[in-house]
């Protein structure tokens, strides 16, 4: 009885100091859901990360790995596709060059897939030369396209944003868009912002707003529920970074970079989303870099 009951103290508390919400402390490790209103698009999730893949008659596009610091992860996300579906694997796709993203492609490159990234996100890799991350097999530029099996995929580069070689992944048909990191679905930024472009992300996000689609998957589960973002969204994100940007604008201007300004910025309108307390020094770092000694 004691016992349980301090499992049961501990484990909130745990959950307390992680600052997580008793729902994702529930959740299974892997899960891979089909995106409703879709009849071949799913999302398959491993802990706080996500990625999407697309099942055609001819073969399945995949996403982002996943897998950093879980070794087994790439394999455990080919056999959650051979579920779905028993095509092969033909292209993944790395939405960018992190490796919280897109480390564990092996099992993919095992399985034939044929892996395509930006090229500012290849020549990183290459000086990174990471065991788990193998190289791109193909580099794009500002626009590639996909077709297969009656699915067509844009890959599109829209300038820099979060890190220089983030990639717009548009289904035109099902007018949903997977984009990681620069976008949060309903959550605070945070660690995202230590390879971040101000400015730049601003054009990129006007840039997103005003391409065609409905639904945008975001690298890390949209609050509340998981769920996808909207314009809306993209909308509300655009104007939170251009709240930080100049509030930190008067502080920096002000002589108070860094430590100073970094105690004292706040925002207190987002005060209410997740990530909020933990995610506020790496905004604060970032937009005293831009205007406290210049990006
Ligand atoms: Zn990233």
């Amino acid at each position: 009885m004691s016992r349980v009951l301090f499992t049961s103290i501990g484990a909130a508390l745990l959950a307390t100091m992680l600052s997580m919400p008793a729902q994702a402390q529930q959740r299974p490790q892997i899960e891979t859901k089909k995106v409703d209103g879709t009849d071949n698009v799913y999302i398959f999730r491993n802990g706080n990360h996500q990625s999407m893949f697309v099942v055609t008659k001819d073969g399945v596009i995949a996403t982002d790995p996943i897998a950093y610091g879980r070794p087994n992860g790439g394999q455990q996300y080919v056999d959650e596709i051979k579920k779905v579906t028993d095509k092969p694997i033909k292209f993944l796709v790395y939405s960018h060059h992190h490796f919280d993203h897109i480390a564990g492609g092996k099992a993919f490159k095992d399985a034939g897939a044929k892996i395509i990234a930006h090229k500012n996100a290849t020549a990183h890799l290459k000086q990174l030369n990471d065991p788990h991350t193998p190289l791109p097999d193909e580099s794009t530029g500002n626009k590639k396209v996909i077709s297969l099996g009656g699915t067509t995929m844009e890959l599109l580069f829209l300038g820099i944003n979060h890190s220089d070689s983030n990639l717009v992944i548009r289904l035109p048909k099902e007018k949903i868009i997977f984009v990681v990191d620069t976008i949060p679905v309903g959550t605070f930024p945070g660690r995202g912002m230590i390879d971040f472009f101000p400015l730049e992300t601003e054009a990129f996000i006007e840039k997103v707003i005003a391409l065609d689609w409905e639904r945008l998957i975001p690298g890390h589960p949209g609050a509340p529920n998981g769920r996808l973002g909207t314009k809306d969204d993209a909308k509300a994100v655009l104007a939170l970074y251009r709240d930080a940007s100049s509030e930190m604008k008067k502080l920096g201007q002000a002589g108070k970079c860094w430590d100073e300004a970094e105690k004292e910025f706040k925002l207190e309108k987002y005060a209410g989303l997740p990530g909020y307390a933990n995610g506020l020094p790496f905004v604060a770092r970032r937009y005293c870099g831009l205007w406290g000694r210049g990006t």
